[in-house]
């Protein structure tokens, strides 16, 4: 129940150095200088001797019940395991569908989400998919936001994409609207959480609503930003316009430019690396790969261990400063989610917390105070997971 991690380089995401965390239960209960365990209960206290503890990762977009089929049956992605997630250091996961709302379900992606959260992580999901009108659990996404607590926006709804199903304004237009009032409804973000393609299109469609609406543009979460580089300035344009980005990670492919670290230095740089641009892996998805007629060419399955790996690398490697870094996989995707109680290290906040070592590898993990990866180890495996990580 008790649990004092002591010695810690703090990064709340600000830096707080040498300071200790008391865990009571699933929650940080004191932060502060030489805590100590009450003398009448029995805890474990843990030295972390100066390494860095940041808050558990957020990865708000991974398709948790497996993804992908453009390249037929054979081509779908298979559900993801526990110790996947942990491991790379995310403790918050929000499940989406992709391409395929037909052989994959709204029904399936919500009980995969509780079953993820049975194993010991916190998860939520997108309402929808690719297609419009949205796939639906309820008759509506309002009923959804409103009646389902793991629903939390719309998505990922595509746009200026071939594979998208090409919705018109007025639709697009009535499910940002549904989103909006189920949001509110529900106590929730209610994001239009947007999948955006290679299309010349772009954000065009989402300006259009924005001109001709009273909608906001808060409620939209455009993501796959970093994809070419108009669309990438398009959404510098959005960020100054008050809107929110999402990035990917994991896009290897890319010209170096366009990946995530490059882009996280590049929007620091010009001072707009603000609380609104966020980074998601796109993990266990699909990675098709087409060629400029739009033929598939080849297949690949995303990793959610890229979330990190890419986050890290603009620190080591360009320059930014971790407690810059961090937000976009923290306390920036709470903000734009409405996720209570998560994204950073404070009294009352679940105890979702990631230790990193010298070289800000992950070291430990927990999750609402478990902890799920200790000495680079997994710790606890999903109900069906081989135990073959370390
Ligand atoms: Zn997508």
């Amino acid at each position: 129940m008790w649990k004092l991690i002591k010695n810690a380089k703090l990064y709340c995401p600000e830096l707080i150095p040498d300071t200790d965390v008391l865990i009571v239960g699933k929650s940080i209960a004191a932060i502060g200088q030489n805590l100590r365990l009450p003398d009448y209960v029995s805890g474990e206290v843990v030295d972390v001797n100066g390494q860095r503890l940041v808050p558990g990762f957020i990865d708000a977009h991974v398709h948790i019940c497996g993804g992908g089929g453009e390249a037929g049956p054979a081509s779908r992605t298979p559900e993801i395991q526990l110790s996947q997630l942990t491991w790379g250091g995310t403790t918050t996961v929000v499940g989406c569908l992709g391409t395929d709302s037909v052989s994959r379900s709204m029904s399936e992606l919500l009980v995969k989400a509780r079953a993820l959260e049975d194993e010991g992580i916190t998860t939520f999901v997108y309402s929808g998919g690719y297609q419009v009108p949205a796939r639906t659990l309820l008759p509506s996404l309002q009923q959804d936001l409103t009646l389902i607590e793991k629903v939390i926006g719309a998505g990922e709804i595509a746009i200026s994409d071939h594979r998208s199903a090409q919705p018109q304004i007025a639709e697009l237009e009535r499910l940002a609207a549904e989103a909006r009032v189920g949001g509110m409804l529900g106590g929730k973000a209610g994001v239009v959480h947007l999948h955006l393609g290679e299309g010349k299109r772009g954000l065009q469609l989402i300006w259009t609503i924005l001109n001709q609406t009273e909608i906001p543009i808060s409620q939209f979460m455009p993501t796959h930003i970093n994809r070419t580089s108009a669309l990438l300035d398009q959404g510098i344009e959005f960020l100054r316009a008050g809107g929110h980005i999402d990035l990917t990670a994991g896009c290897d492919d890319f010209p170096a430019e366009l990946q995530v670290p490059a882009v996280l230095q590049m929007l620091n740089e010009r001072q707009i690396l603000n609380d609104r641009v966020s980074v998601t892996s796109d993990g266990n998805g699909s990675m098709p790969q087409y060629n400029e007629a739009g033929v598939l060419i080849g297949m690949g399955v995303g990793s959610v261990e890229v979330l990190w790996r890419d986050v890290r690398e603009s620190v080591i490697n360009y320059g930014l400063p971790l407690e810059v870094a961090l937000r976009t996989i923290t306390s920036n995707v709470a903000n734009v989610l409405c996720l209570k109680n998560k994204g950073r290290i404070q009294v009352g906040y679940d105890a979702d917390l990631v230790l990193l070592d010298e070289v800000l590898q992950v070291q430990a993990v927990w999750a609402r105070g478990k902890c799920m990866v200790e000495n680079k180890q997994t710790k606890v495996w999903g109900t069906y997971e081989k135990r073959s990580r370390s």
